[in-house]
């Protein structure tokens, strides 16, 4: 059984095997969370995206998958780049938002990660209204079998942590 913990804070100060990161599709980072956890995390993690770019995503990340790299300095063994949707008023998005903690779990899963942590993926540059995004988050780590033992939703501010916490309690 998987249990489900928040915290109010900065994704970069946490303890955790992997880390997970609101990455865009060129992996080579940007703002947000990105920028934290390179800013925090030093050059290695950058170093090797852009490996994975000259290797298996020359065309970048597609949106909705996951991928791992070490965590240079960060207090964690690992970070899976993972690339959210754009909020779309036009297009039903979920599916590839959903698929962004599906993937990141199945990536956790396959690297022996037992503890997560996750940031509200898509809610900063990408838009995405927060509770809507907090639904799609809890029920996606609900539903994919994993065994990663913990998942901890990182949430920067108190609306944020509120949105996340009435999924959770099903409210
Ligand atoms: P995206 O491009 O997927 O929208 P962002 O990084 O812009 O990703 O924002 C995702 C969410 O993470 C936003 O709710 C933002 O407030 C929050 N956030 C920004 N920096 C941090 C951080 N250091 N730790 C945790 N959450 C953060």
């Amino acid at each position: 059984m998987t249990s489900i913990t928040l915290v109010q804070g900065d994704i970069t100060r946490q303890h955790a095997d992997a880390l997970v990161n609101a990455a865009n599709s060129s992996l080579l980072g940007g703002g947000g969370v990105d920028g934290a956890i390179h800013r925090r995390g030093g050059p290695a993690i950058l170093a090797e995206c852009r490996a994975l770019r000259a290797s298996r995503y020359g065309k970048g990340l597609p949106t909705g998958q996951a991928v791992a790299t070490t965590a240079g300095e960060l207090d964690a063994r690992w970070v899976i780049h993972t690339v959210g949707p754009v909020w779309s008023p036009a297009e039903d998005r979920s599916h590839l938002l959903a698929s962004c903690y599906r993937e990141s779990l199945r990536v956790a899963g396959e690297l022996g990660a037992r503890t997560v942590a996750f940031p509200a993926i898509s809610t900063g540059v990408y838009r995405w209204p927060m509770a809507d995004a907090a639904r799609i988050a809890v029920e996606a780590v609900r539903t994919t079998p994993t065994a990663v033992e913990e998942v901890r939703f990182v949430l920067f501010d108190t609306s944020a942590y509120e949105a996340f916490a009435r999924h959770l309690s099903g409210r």
